[in-house]
């Protein structure tokens, strides 16, 4: 994604690949003693790979990934595009829609009949009509325990089997990490992914287990952000993707990765083109550099 309708601000700041939105953001960079971190591709790559499918359903593992690929390939999340990439050849899509923080749903025709798919989270699934049963929670559970993200696939209202994913950490990230602890910011990692990835991903980080939010939708996200600015917390927020959006503008500073979604990118105040959590730790650095010369 390409940033449109930001200024770079201070030359050094356009130097490291830190696009500032306006001249006040320096400011509120300087004064921000807590960052929530979206994890999906923030925290971690977001590139992930499909490590296994559960077949739940009667049909074998190439249709279930099919009929999920097919589905999934109209979306732009990163899950949505590890699952598209599992699947090649898969058949169109019609009648596309989506929740962000929730999952997909289409009719993709399968065998020379339509077939409605829908995959995604459980909630997701649900709003769907379709029933999730005991024995499918326990293999979602296994699945998790073994720190995977897992993708729920259902064709006509019936449950057919679930992908697994796995993410892997940013290189970057854990020096970042520690970097900004030494500024003195607290780490916050907020994820609608599952609490047992979410808290393995932490402690790879060195963020504290009680600092963990998962399984957060996307409004949460933003109720997150002012739960912590209601017990005076002054909030930096970076995240990449659509179900981000919301918690970049009501945090005090909005950062985006410069990968992710235009939308992100919009709602924040500054979007750091390299990716990388070390520049965001550059960022904080430098607005309290600039500001003290300035004075
Ligand atoms: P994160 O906060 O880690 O970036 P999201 O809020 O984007 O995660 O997604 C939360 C959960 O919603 C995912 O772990 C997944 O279960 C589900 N989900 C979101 N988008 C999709 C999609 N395109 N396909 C399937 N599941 C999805
Ligand atoms: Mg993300």
């Amino acid at each position: 994604a390409t940033p449109t309708a930001l200024l770079t601000g201070s030359g050094r700041g356009a130097q490291l690949g830190i696009l500032i939105r306006g001249p006040q953001v320096l400011e509120d960079t300087r004064t921000v003693d807590t960052i929530v971190l979206d994890k999906t591709g923030t925290v971690t790559t977001g590139k992930l790979a499909v490590t296994d499918v559960v077949l739940l359903g009667g049909l074998d593992r190439t249709r279930v990934l099919a009929l999920a690929g097919a589905v999934e390939a109209a979306s732009e999340h990163p899950i949505a595009q590890a699952i598209a990439a599992a699947a090649p050849g898969h058949p169109p899509v019609t009648g596309f829609s989506s929740s962000a923080g929730g999952g997909v749903r289409g009719t993709v025709e399968d065998g020379g009949r339509d077939v409605t798919v829908v995959a995604g989270r459980s909630g997701w699934l649900e709003e769907n009509g379709v029933v999730i049963s005991d024995e499918h929670l326990t293999a979602l559970q296994d699945q998790q325990d073994a720190g995977s993200t897992a993708i729920w696939v259902a064709a006509d209202g019936h449950v057919v089997g679930l992908v697994s994913l796995k993410d892997t950490v940013k290189d970057s990230s854990a020096a970042a990490i520690t970097r900004l602890k030494e500024l003195g910011l607290r780490p916050i990692l907020l994820t609608g992914d599952n609490a047992a990835v979410a808290q393995r991903v932490a402690e790879q980080v060195g963020i504290a287990p009680e600092d963990v939010l998962a399984g957060i939708l996307p409004e949460g996200k933003v109720q997150a952000i002012r739960n912590l600015q209601s017990e005076g917390a002054t909030v930096a927020m970076a995240g990449d993707g659509v179900n981000d959006a919301a918690a970049l503008a009501q945090a005090d500073l909005g950062i985006a990765m410069g990968s992710g979604t235009d939308v992100a990118i919009e709602a924040a105040d500054l979007t750091v083109m390299g990716n990388s959590l070390e520049q965001v730790a550059q960022a904080i650095e430098l607005s309290r550099i600039t500001l003290r010369t300035i004075k």
